[in-house]
This record gives C-alpha cells, sequence and structure tokens, in this order.
C-alpha cells in the first residue's frame, strides 16, 4: 500500500495536529508520501520489465528477458523503483552523501523513505526471512558515518514487518569505487568482498541504494549462498538506465493511459504509476511510456 509506515502512523492523531503529513518532495500538504506532481516527476521504472535487468521486456511466458534468461545470476530478481536519473538521483544523491548539514537531512531522509515506500509496492507479495542491506567496509562506515543502504533495508523491513539483518553479511575488503569500472572490471573489483559469518535462512532480501551492473548484489548474494540462502530477491532505490536497454523496454511495452482525476489512493493506482514518466522541464525522448 502506498502509504506512510506503520511506525509513522502510531499516535498519528496528535502528530497530525503538531505536524501535518507533508509531501516529501515540496513539504504540500498531503496524506501519501508524494504528492501527485512530485510522484509524476520521477522516472518510475515500468513493473512488467525483465525480473532480473529491468532494461528489455521479458520473454513470452516468462520473468527474464532472452539476454538475462540464460545468463545464471546468484540473484533470483533485482528490482529497482526509478531509473537513476533527474530528480530520484539527486534525491538518491544527497541522501548517500548527505551534505547538506542536519536541517536537509530530515528531507533527504523522507525523500529516500518515500522511494523505499514506492520500492515496498513492487517487492514480491511472497516475504523473505531476512531483510539484508548491502554492507559498508568498516573503515568507510566510519567516515561516512552511516550505511545508506541500511537505512533503506530499515524502511522496507518496517513497512513489511520483517526482520532486518544488518550484520548478516560483511565486506572484508574495502573495495576501490565502482563508478568508473565497466561490467567485467566491477565484477573483479568486489569478488570475494563479502563474507556471511553465520548461516543465513533459505529466502532474504538484499537492499542497495543503487543498482548499475548488479556487481555488488551478485557478489553479495553467493556470499549468500554459500551460508545456506536459496532465494536472493535484491531491491534497490534506483537503477543506472543503458540506453540500448530502456529504448527496448519502451517500445516494448506501451502502457495503459492513467484515468485523469489525481485522488490516487488505492495499490492498484500506485502501482499503475509505475508505467509513468513525465519530466514536466526536460521531455524524454528515451523512454516512450508516456501517457
Ligand atoms: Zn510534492
Ligand atoms: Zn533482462
Amino acid at each position: 500500500m502506498w502509504r506512510h509506515p506503520a511506525s509513522a502512523r502510531w499516535g498519528a492523531g496528535l502528530l497530525d495536529l503538531l505536524l501535518p503529513p507533508a509531501c516529501a518532495g515540496c513539504g504540500r500538504a498531503t496524506d501519501l508520501p508524494l504528492c501527485d506532481p512530485c510522484r509524476r516527476a520521477l522516472a518510475w521504472i515500468p513493473t512488467l520489465a525483465c525480473a532480473s535487468c529491468q532494461m528489455r521486456a521479458p520473454l513470452p511466458g516468462a520473468d527474464c528477458c532472452g539476454r538475462c534468461a540464460p545468463r545464471p545470476s546468484p540473484l533470483d530478481a533485482c528490482t529497482a523503483a526509478c531509473w537513476f536519473e533527474d530528480v530520484a538521483a539527486s534525491w538518491v544523491r544527497d541522501y548517500k552523501y548527505a551534505e547538506g548539514g542536519p536541517a536537509k537531512a530530515g528531507v533527504d531522509r523522507a525523500r529516500m523513505r518515500a522511494l523505499a515506500l514506492a520500492l515496498c509496492e513492487r517487492a514480491p507479495a511472497e516475504e523473505p526471512e531476512w531483510v539484508i542491506p548491502i554492507p559498508l567496509h568498516r573503515r568507510r562506515l566510519r567516515t561516512r558515518g552511516f550505511n545508506p543502504a541500511c537505512g533503506v533495508a530499515r524502511v522496507i523491513a518496517r513497512e513489511r514487518s520483517l526482520r532486518l539483518a544488518p550484520v548478516a553479511l560483511q565486506r572484508v575488503r574495502d573495495t576501490p569505487s565502482q563508478t568508473r569500472l565497466d561490467r567485467r572490471r566491477r565484477g573483479r573489483n568486489v569478488r570475494g568482498a563479502f563474507r556471511a559469518p553465520r548461516p543465513v535462512p533459505a529466502h532474504v532480501w538484499l537492499v542497495d541504494d543503487v543498482v548499475t551492473t548488479g556487481a555488488t548484489l551478485e557478489a553479495a548474494a553467493r556470499a549468500l549462498r554459500r551460508a545456506g540462502a536459496r532465494r536472493i530477491v535484491a531491491l534497490c532505490l534506483a537503477r543506472t538506465p543503458t540506453e540500448e536497454g530502456s529504448q527496448s523496454l519502451g517500445s516494448a511495452l506501451a502502457a495503459p493511459p492513467l484515468p485523469t482525476d489525481s485522488a490516487i489512493t488505492s495499490r492498484s493506482r500506485a502501482v499503475s504509476t509505475g508505467f509513468l514518466k513525465i519530466t514536466p522541464s526536460r521531455p524524454s525522448t528515451r523512454l516512450r511510456l508516456m501517457t
């Protein structure tokens, strides 16, 4: 359900009097995590995309596209809510790097939470035993002060009443940043970087903020499989798009037109916004899923 987390509803009557619920994007009063214009300004990934790469349409009758289906992966699925661009990219970056001072940090966390709640909508109905964030190496954790993936995992675990397992996975190698590396080098960079010190349950969700090639998530998933996991679903706030992949996805998945009224409150209506991309300031030519 597209709504504020359960924890936020506790004592909501009194709190609403003091602090009326507001859109995380613009601060306008609303009972939803994001108001209609802010929701429309985000580049949502179509919910019917390939369950693994989200870049192409799945093969008929299958979950994955023709490129992912034959490629063995330690992940059973990898779902992100938004493309890592425009508004979503700046929200995720602001939350991760938290450079705006304490006042801005509250806004950044609220925006992350709004994206994480949208991600919850897309998470499978079948729930895992544990929700596990991708860990930072302890040296990087000391520098940054917090693990962004753990914040996202905490929202998901609370919203779905699941067990958060923040230390189920350890980062045993402090790997250089993946930002400028291609897929092959990213895979090599994170090989053996993770370890699960104790056995883990059979079904887990693995949470990160941004997925690009999936190399980090796959390295973490291999460590979890060695520790006993059998079903691993990765959940991320945003996915870095590739030009080729999202173009073919755009032409393959035509979206039905959305109803025109703006009162979106039900689960089905909220999910249907996953087909929508509207960037009012800069019309996109890349992803043709607009209504
Ligand atoms: Zn708003
Ligand atoms: Zn695919």
